[in-house]
């Protein structure tokens, strides 16, 4: 779905990335961590042609970012969610903010409708559609603002750390939601967070160094490297920590352990 061969991006006075090599599978649930300053940010916006490479090649179900005929198809498939959703929400009721995109793409308000009541539904807002904007709570501006992207269609779901500025409801129905839309739209999406708890449910992650993706695998991989991680300036999960501080002490417990559920299987059979 999503092919990146060794790009380069230089802003005016930084090269941000440093080759980055990075396929990404029809159907994936991908997700970018590292540090502050790392590019998730500038990779992120490459997917979908906001940025251009220096040097490299980005292209999305076979468009290429960089061909001007292939630039805007290229564009429709691949949907952004960023960090602060009062920032991406424009209209004032919740149907009309989801409904503001595919209008701006000139689809028939019929199959507008169905659209915005597909990605409503989709991200569990339907009962909210008559709602405020500025009356919802973080976590359910932000699926608004999901269903604003969804309602356009795309095939990639591109979101930057969608859920750092929410609290642990709002994180937990943002999660559920991009989850549903991956497992049963099969939506790809690509979710860059801080909240280790959330790259658990990933089929895989990959690990940003200035500039460059320094580690990749599945959760079980790249969380059991707890040591590399720590010198990355990154966390792992709470589960993960206490099971390899208690394999320190002889406790024998699998790898496979990343959540606390799993924890708890593994300590009281
Ligand atoms: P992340 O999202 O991982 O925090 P970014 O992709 O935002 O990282 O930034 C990567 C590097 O590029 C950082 O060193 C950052 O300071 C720099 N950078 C980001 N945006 C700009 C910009 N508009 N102009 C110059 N440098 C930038
Ligand atoms: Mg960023």
């Amino acid at each position: 779905m999503i092919e990146i061969k060794d790009l380069h991006y230089e802003y005016e006075n930084k090269e941000a990335l440093k080759g980055i090599d990075l396929t990404v599978s029809d159907g994936e649930f991908l997700v970018i961590l590292g540090h502050n300053g790392s590019g998730k940010s500038t990779l992120a916006k490459h997917i979908n042609g906001l940025l251009l490479p220096t040097a490299g090649k980005v292209t999305v179900n076979g468009l290429d970012s960089q061909n001007p005929e292939e630039f805007w198809p290229l564009r429709q498939q691949v949907g952004m969610v960023f960090q602060n959703p009062d920032n991406q929400l424009i209209a004032t009721s919740v149907e009309e903010d989801t409904a503001f995109g595919p209008e701006n793409l000139g689809i028939e308000p019929a199959l507008i409708r169905k659209q915005v009541d597909e990605a409503l539904a989709g991200v569990g807002m339907s009962e909210y559609k008559d709602r405020a904007v500025h009356l919802l709570s973080g976590g359910q501006k932000q699926r608004v603002a999901i269903a604003g992207v969804m309602a356009m269609r795309p095939k990639v779901l591109v979101l930057d750390e969608p859920t750092a500025m929410l609290d642990p409801r709002g994180r937990r129905e943002v999660m559920a939601a991009v989850q549903k839309l991956n497992q049963e739209e099969k939506i790809t999406v690509i979710y860059i967070t801080h909240m280790m708890e959330e790259a658990v449910a990933a089929h895989r992650i990959v690990v940003m160094e200035e500039g460059k993706i320094v580690m990749s695998g599945n959760p079980q991989e790249v969380f059991n490297q707890v040591e590399e991680l720590k010198k990355l300036r990154l966390d792992v999960p709470l589960a993960v920590e206490m099971a390899h501080r208690l394999r320190q002490q002889g406790f024998a417990l699998p790898l496979s352990v990343l959540t606390i559920e799993e924890l708890v299987v593994a300590l009281c059979p």
